[in-house]
């Protein structure tokens, strides 16, 4: 077995075609929105239409979670679809996903799923403000959310959230959660693999930071062992509930010493770029490896690593280049305002080196491009002392 068809041919795939390649894998891409099968890193090359490509691989994939129903449906029927389409639909629901995380009693924001003005007011009531309004379906990057930080917002919200639902073009209704906001010390999430035999490896917590709803930078270094025990035992009790196979990535809030689980996305994720360079084997190889029932690859922390990503921008200085450890990754798209075009990793030797590095990193960037990176830079060197 070595033929893999990703679903979704963009950054993602790009990159697990990347991390394939030196192990023989053949890896194409389904682009929804030509409905072709595309070469991953040559998006013009074409391989005919879903069901050659379905023929044609050992192994059915998918790098993103919102994909049309029927098309999950036929390649589940083929007997090739890794993970499941209902792990792939949970993720792409957050009232699956919730209810997912009740069953599991996996702890998580307190939440009321909103189908009327009713529970809409119930929700003000139950929660205390502020309260972060989602998109049920279709939600990232922050995008579909509405913040009620006082009362005289709710008329507004509300009827912009009405009118949000209503325009929605989904093949299953749209809908709203009401969540409460968590006022959260830190923002962390694991990233881990399960293969088709049940073994599971993850990697170390990173710790995410976002810039107007977007994550800006993943920061990969030793964190406490209590920590990590409670990220892999949720790990451990979500991909087991779901038998997943493949990569699976779970955000979050980390509240005093506990986290609580903000959401889950049933494939590679962006806060586990740094695994790169950071680990032996990075998070798109261990997903191939995974899906495709090959041993799983080493996931320890190599070297402290921090991700920034690269929005909107479709270049940096080439000085970037000339720091040691540094590594630069291009998804080879085309310019448009806060999209993510590339990530940079950054490794050192120890983490007071990553912090020096970072502040030249912040010194070489355009600040306006990279708006908290120098922010960043000087409470992670604060932190170390
Ligand atoms: P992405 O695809 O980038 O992960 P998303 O659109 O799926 O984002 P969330 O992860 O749910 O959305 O929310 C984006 C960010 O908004 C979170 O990373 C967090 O910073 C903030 N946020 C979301 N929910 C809450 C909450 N209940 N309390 C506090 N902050 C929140
Ligand atoms: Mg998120």
């Amino acid at each position: 077995m070595n033929k893999v068809l990703v679903l979704g041919a963009g950054q993602l795939a790009r990159m697990m075609d990347l991390a394939g390649t030196p192990l023989n894998l053949d890896v194409k891409a389904f682009d929804v929105r030509s409905n072709k099968v595309v070469h991953p890193l040559a998006n013009e090359h074409t391989y005919g239409d879903l069901q050659t490509g379905i023929d044609n691989c050992d192994v059915i994939t998918a790098e993103f979670e919102h994909i049309a129903h029927d098309v999950l449906a036929v390649c589940e029927a083929s007997g090739k679809l890794l993970p499941s389409s209902d792990a792939i639909k949970i993720g792409g629901d957050r009232r699956l996903e919730k209810a997912l995380l009740e069953s599991c009693q996996v702890a998580n924001a307190k939440h009321k799923i909103i189908d009327s003005r009713a529970d809409f007011d119930a929700a003000i009531a139950d929660l205390q403000l502020p309260i972060i309004f989602k998109s049920a379906l279709e939600g990232y990057d922050g995008k579909g959310q509405w913040r009620l930080k006082s009362m005289d917002q709710a008329a507004a919200i509300w009827a912009d959230m009405q009118d949000f639902v209503e325009q929605a073009n989904t093949s299953v209704p749209q809908g709203i959660i009401a969540e409460q906001m968590v006022p959260f010390e830190r923002e962390v999430s694991i990233v881990g693999a399960r293969s088709r035999n049940g073994e599971i490896a993850v990697y170390p917590i990173t710790e995410n930071h976002h810039t107007n709803g977007v994550l800006s930078v993943s920061l990969a270094v030793a964190s406490t062992n209590a920590l990590q025990e409670q990220a892999l035992e949720v790990f451990t009790k979500l991909t087991e509930k779901l038998d997943y196979v493949g990569v699976l990535a779970i955000e979050f809030f980390q509240v005093g010493e506990q986290l609580l689980v903000n959401e889950i996305a049933p494939r590679v994720h962006n806060s586990g770029h740094w695994t790169q360079q950071g680990s032996d084997c990075c998070q798109f190889e261990n997903h191939l490896r995974a899906t495709l029932g090959l041993p799983l690859g080493n996931t320890e922390l190599i070297r402290p690593t921090a991700m920034i990503n690269i929005l909107g921008e479709d270049s940096v200085p080439e000085q970037v280049l000339s720091i040691p450890g540094v590594a630069m990754h291009w998804y080879n798209k085309s310019k448009r305002a806060g999209r993510k075009m590339g990530h940079i990793n950054v490794c050192a030797n120890s983490e007071q080196q990553l912090a020096e590095k970072l502040q030249l990193l912040a010194s070489i960037l355009e600040p306006n491009a990279f708006e908290d990176l120098q922010d960043f830079a000087d409470r992670f060197q604060a932190r170390l002392g």
